[in-house]
This record gives structure tokens, sequence and C-alpha cells, in this order.
């Protein structure tokens, strides 16, 4: 099998056409503009506002004249099909936080995004993933576990009001964690845009029935291939027919019994291969999802070991994302699976001084000082 690494990010939305639903996303944000009080936004979100009004753009060529511009792409147009109309103008306050933060390195008091582990352990061996690192992936080496309901609680309670985008996922499979059903009910109505990403591969009918009640809005289904041999391959342990089975007793439930349901269903893959085509991804699971993607491939199974490359690029990540594992250890990505780079724990330290802490500030020093070769794992990662 001959790995490839380079941009191959593909997105297809089959819930709409893109342009029509730009044009009909643009009249409905010009409404609320010109009807909405804005009170209720303290003077920070309120610059954010003035800016999302004069950067707004559906082009990424118009990004040629070097300015930054914010761009709402179909993925963004999709999420925001779920959410209530009086909610936009936050949706698009913490869309922005994600989308130009990082670029223009700005940093408020809490990440835009922030992804919470319930579980480092995975049923799944796959080919790219740092599941096969022995040296990770044994209950001996410590760094495997599930989240504690309590804890996900504190986390919760600490972030509402304050984040709105979020992922249960990181190292391991979230499906695994004994008390997932729990955590997803104590998200209901609570978050703008909480992702969900699985396997598929253990879901059944009170972990479905948890994701539609709960505060999920979208579902991500981790799968890379349209055929059983490729999926085999590339997903050890898995097996291709059982995850359709899930999807399609996910489609039942949901179409008898959260009908209303606005959640956005998503197959996303890892583009690792040329056999890989995404005409056929299309084809295979379109019919049982909204949104087929293909992410691309960072060679995570070996971040410690990879050469050093001559990057000095800095990496979006730090002003954009930060991880809680499990048990509660604070990371800055999971490129960093062992955790060398960690920031310190929750609770111990409260989320907002985890992500402004000293430690935090000076890897984003490294790296705006063309500096992130002196950090590991960032001196071999490639993400920018
Ligand atoms: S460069 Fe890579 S290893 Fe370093 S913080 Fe960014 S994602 Fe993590």
């Amino acid at each position: 099998m001959k790995k490839i690494y380079k941009k191959h990010n593909s997105f297809i939305s089959l819930k709409g056409k893109y342009s029509e639903d730009y044009k009909d996303f643009l009249k409905k944000f010009n409404i609320i503009l010109k009807t909405s009080s804005l009170d209720k936004f303290d003077s920070n979100e309120k610059k954010i506002i003035t800016n999302i009004k004069n950067d707004i753009s559906i082009d990424e060529k118009d990004n040629k004249d070097g300015l930054i511009k914010f761009q709402i792409k179909q993925n963004v147009i999709d999420e925001i099909k779920t959410i209530e109309d009086k909610d936009l103008l936050k949706y698009l306050i913490h869309r922005y936080r994600y989308e130009i933060f990082p670029q223009k390195k700005i940093l408020d008091d809490y990440p835009p995004y922030l992804q919470i582990e319930p579980s480092s352990v995975c049923n799944y061996r796959c080919v790219f993933c740092f599941m096969t690192d022995n040296s990770f992936n044994k209950k001996s080496s410590g760094h495997m576990g599930h989240m504690k309901l309590e804890l996900f609680k504190e986390i919760i309670d600490q972030i509402e009001g304050k984040i709105e985008f979020l992922s249960l996922a990181s190292r391991g499979e979230p499906m695994i964690c004994p008390q997932i059903s729990e955590m997803l009910n104590y998200t209901v109505g609570k978050f703008l845009n909480l992702k969900i990403n699985t396997n598929a591969s253990l879901l059944n009918e009170k972990k479905i029935h948890a994701i539609l009640a709960g505060g999920v809005k979208t579902l991500v289904i981790s799968a890379d291939a349209a055929d059983k041999n490729l999926y085999k391959k590339f997903r050890v342990n898995g097996e291709l027919e059982k995850v359709v089975r899930n999807l399609e007793l996910f489609n039942n439930i949901k179409q008898n019994k959260y009908s209303k349901s606005k959640i956005i269903t998503r197959v996303s893959g890892v583009k690792f291969s040329e056999d890989q085509k995404f005409d056929d991804m299309k084809k295979f699971w379109g019919g049982l999802v909204d949104q087929v993607a293909f992410v691309d491939y960072n060679p995570w199974e070996n971040s410690y070991e990879k050469e050093k490359n001559d990057i000095i690029k800095p990496c979006s990540d730090l002003w954009r994302r930060m991880f809680i594992w499990w048990d509660g250890t604070t990371n800055p990505c999971d490129v960093d699976y062992k955790s060398k780079l960690s920031v310190g724990k929750f609770p111990d330290i409260s989320i907002n001084d985890l992500w402004n802490s000293n430690i935090y500030n000076n890897y984003r020093n490294f790296h705006l000082n063309k500096k992130r070769s002196t950090l590991s794992p960032c001196s071999s990662c490639s993400v920018v």
C-alpha cells in the first residue's frame, strides 16, 4: 500500500446547493443584523460582529488580496441550518473565533474549540493512528482510561456559555466510555456546535438515543473506504458491514423517534492511499449520511520518531483548540499523544487559566519566533 501525504481535503454535502444556500444565509444574516439588539453582547463580541460584517465572504479567491476573509463554507451553512435564528450571531461569533483568531493570532479567555476525551481506549488499531504504538496502547503505559462523569460535568459547567464549539473525541473511541450516554444527556441544550466522532462499531440503541436526544449537532463517523477489504486494511479490527448496520439502525431510530432532529451525519476518512477514491466514497456512503469528507493524513502513528522538518510557520492549533483528556490532563494537540507538551491538569487549574498559562504562551512564542523546531513533537509535525 503506497502512502501519500499531500493536501486532500475533499468535502461534499448532500443537504443542499451551496450558492443558493449562501444567498439565503446572507439574506437572513442581513435581516438579523438590522432587526436585532446587540445589547446582549459584550464589547469584544460587538467588535467581532463588526469584523464579520466586513470580512464575510463566499469565495476562497477573495483572499488573494492578502486580507483574511471569513469564508462561509458549505459545512458552516449546514451547521447554521441546525440552529435557531436567534442564535445566528452567537454562532457566527464563535465560528469567527475558530476560523480567524488562529490566523490573526488573537487570544481571548477561552479556546475557540475544546476537545474532551471520554476515553483514550480504542477497539481499533488503524494503521495511521498512534493506537498502533505499543508504548501507548497498553494499560501499563498509564495513558489508557475512561473519563468519570463527575469530571465531565465539571468541564461542561465551566465552559457553558463561554465555549460553543466542542468535540467529544480525541485519542480513543468515545463510545467505549461506560458513561458516554450520561455524558451526552448532560449536554442537552448547552452548546451550538457539539460534535462526536466515532468509528460507529459500538453504536447500540441506548447510545443512539443518547446521541439523538442529547446536544449533539454533528455525528462524525470515521471511515476511509467504500470497500470491505480496503476498510479492514486501514481500520484494523473493524468490519465495514457492522458499521453500515449500525448506521442503518441510527437512521431508523432517527426517522421513527426523532423525525424533527436536525443532526448532521458525516463520514470522514483519512486520505491515506491512492486506492481510496472520493467518488466511490460518495456513492457508498451517500445514501447513509448527509456529508462525506476526506481529511489530510498526518503521520500520527510516529509523532516522536519522524525526522525533523524545516517548517517555520506557527501551528494554528495553538490558537484554535485545546484538549482535555480522560484524567484531566490538558494538552495543545493530540499529535502529541503522550502529552509531552501538557500545560497542566483540569480541574486543578481552570480552563481559562490553562488556555492563558505561561507554558502555553511559551509554546506560542516559540512558534511565532520560528523556533518550533526546538519543541518535540512540533519539530517533526506538519500542522501549520
Ligand atoms: S505543531 Fe503539531 S505537535 Fe506542535 S502543537 Fe501543533 S499540532 Fe501539536
